[in-house]
């Protein structure tokens, strides 16, 4: 395997909620994984904290198993203890003064580390949190603090939550995560746009037809059932990542990657996005709530019986035709659909180029498809773009779409790291390209805040689909009523 990895600078990370899901099953492999690739400098220290009381060799041991989980290669297993030895347990509760002084003194024990503090916790105890940090001095310069979304519910819980992180940390000390962002498809975007000839002239209303983004799972709520029943699908994937996603595709070139010569391009798409509310949201957005059907083979329960709740009308499927109005993308739709309990868990953009004008190859030569440049998040990192072309051998001119097809993990021999493992070492480098800044959380607030009031107006529900499904049909009619359809035969 051949790795490009540059170590970082010496650095403490503290997770608050060192003991939850993400950390465990994200961000200590990913630390784990840096480590093994010789990333991270020996006097690094990895700090668990949660209110739970436990000795750090108690937490070691829990990390070593979810480690063991992550990673399966001997020779990496091999590698745990010694990855243990950066590691350690302080249990406090982030709501109470208890503790606080002793964990301060530990962290200032030493002074030159860059500080990275990630709030692995719900964002009710962020302000919590943040306050005690200043309270401690631990905000300084060298302090970076990491929160996770969801950030607020509608815009005003998001400023709520922007302005009492931002009275403690300066903004260029906050990185608001987003891993789709971190996803090496994503990244490869910018290449491809920016690194190559070929696509920027074409990147247009003239030439694009329409452009897909599509973010499928195939899990249910399983035990997030309540938080999930509070936030539905297009609080929970559509206000950031797909959104993002967008924001990448539809961008003008920045004159640089600055983060914030970045970040202020996909604001300006934001900006540009035409309003969907009570007027119009009947037209152009679907949600639809999964019921019992099947998924991987096996029959699964409903939404509501997930829940153990009677009645909900929280989507878990959502569809909808934006539009970027300026002049690169008048008239091109962007048909967004994200969901739970989908056929396949798939994460692509793909962009529809337009027909060819005019065809000078006999109807008998067989159909001619237009060109589409399919990005893939997951699974399989990678790109295709399908073309026309002969097909080979004697028989006359047949013609068929085919895709030239870049696997990443085959074209560069490596396995695609996971998102977190690129964005925690960029928080270390204080490099915010890939972080979304507060005025972008909160314009995207505010393209989402008019639909959901437009579906709380509705006297209408979600629509039913069947688990293992792509949906309502009413998502197939949104896209058909415009002559296009899904890009599903492909997975
Ligand atoms: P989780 O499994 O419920 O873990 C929450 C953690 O917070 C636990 O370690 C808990 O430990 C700790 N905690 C709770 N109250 C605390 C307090 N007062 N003081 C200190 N620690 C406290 O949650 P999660 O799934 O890891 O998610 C964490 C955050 O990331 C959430 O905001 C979630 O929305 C977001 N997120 C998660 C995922 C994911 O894949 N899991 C993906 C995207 C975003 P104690 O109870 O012992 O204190």
């Amino acid at each position: 395997m051949i790795t490009h990895a540059k170590p970082v600078v010496a650095f403490d990370l503290v997770i608050f909620g060192g003991t939850g899901d993400l950390a465990m099953r994200k961000l200590l492999p990913a630390m784990f994984r840096r480590f093994l690739d010789g990333q991270l400098p020996a006097p690094c220290r990895l700090i668990g904290v949660a209110r739970e009381q436990q000795s750090t060799d108690t937490y070691r041991q829990r990390v070593s198993e979810a480690l063991r989980k992550a990673v399966k290669e001997d020779d990496a297993i091999a590698r745990i203890d010694a990855f243990l030895g950066m590691v350690s347990y302080h249990p406090l509760d982030a709501t109470s003064d208890t503790g606080w002084e002793d964990f301060a003194q530990d962290l200032k024990s030493i002074e030159d580390h860059v500080r990275v503090f990630y709030l692995s916790t719900s964002p009710g105890i962020f302000v919590d949190i943040c306050e005690r940090l200043r309270q401690h001095g631990l905000n300084g310069e060298g302090s970076r603090v990491v929160i996770e979304k969801p950030i607020g519910h509608d815009l005003a819980s998001a400023c709520e939550i922007n302005d009492a992180v931002g009275a403690v940390f300066a903004e260029n000390q906050i990185f608001r995560i987003d891993h789709y962002l971190g996803k090496e498809t994503v990244q490869n975007l910018l290449a491809l746009r920016f690194a190559n000839v070929l696509f920027e002239p074409l990147w247009n209303a003239a030439h694009i037809d329409h452009v897909q983004i599509t973010v499928a799972e195939t899990v249910g709520v399983e035990q997030r059932g309540p938080y999930y029943d509070h936030a539905g699908a297009l609080r929970d994937m559509v206000q950031n990542h797909l959104l993002q996603l967008l924001c990448m595709v539809a961008m003008e070139p920045p004159a640089s990657l600055n983060a914030d010569t970045v970040r202020d391009e996909k604001l300006k798409v934001l900006h540009a996005l035409k309003t969907i509310d009570a007027g119009n949201a009947g037209q152009v957005t679907v949600r639809g709530q999964y019921r019992a059907g099947s998924a991987n083979g096996q029959s699964v329960p409903g939404y509501l019986e997930d829940l153990g709740s009677p009645a909900s009308d929280t989507e878990t499927f959502v569809a909808l035709k934006a539009q970027v109005c300026n002049w690169r993308w008048a008239g091109v739709p962007f048909y967004l659909r994200t969901g739970k309990r989908m056929p396949h868990r798939v994460s692509e953009i793909i962009i529809h180029f337009r027909d060819i004008p005019y065809s000078i190859f006999a109807e008998s030569s067989g159909r001619i498809s237009a060109n589409k440049l399919v990005l893939r998040l997951q699974p399989d990192e990678g790109v295709k773009l399908w073309m026309m072309a002969k097909y080979p051998g004697p028989g006359g001119l047949r013609l068929q779409s085919v895709p030239l097809d870049m696997s990443f993990a085959e074209a560069f021999g490596v396995q695609q790291p996971d998102a977190y493992e690129r964005l925690l070492l960029d928080v270390v480098r204080g490099n915010l390209t890939l972080f979304m800044r507060r005025d972008e959380v909160e314009a995207a607030w505010k393209w989402i805040d008019p639909i959901l009031a437009a579906w709380a107006e509705s006297p209408d529900s979600p629509r039913s689909y069947t688990a293992g499904t792509w949906g309502p049909s009413a998502s197939v009619a949104l896209i058909e009523r415009d002559g296009r359809t899904w890009h599903d035969d492909d997975h």
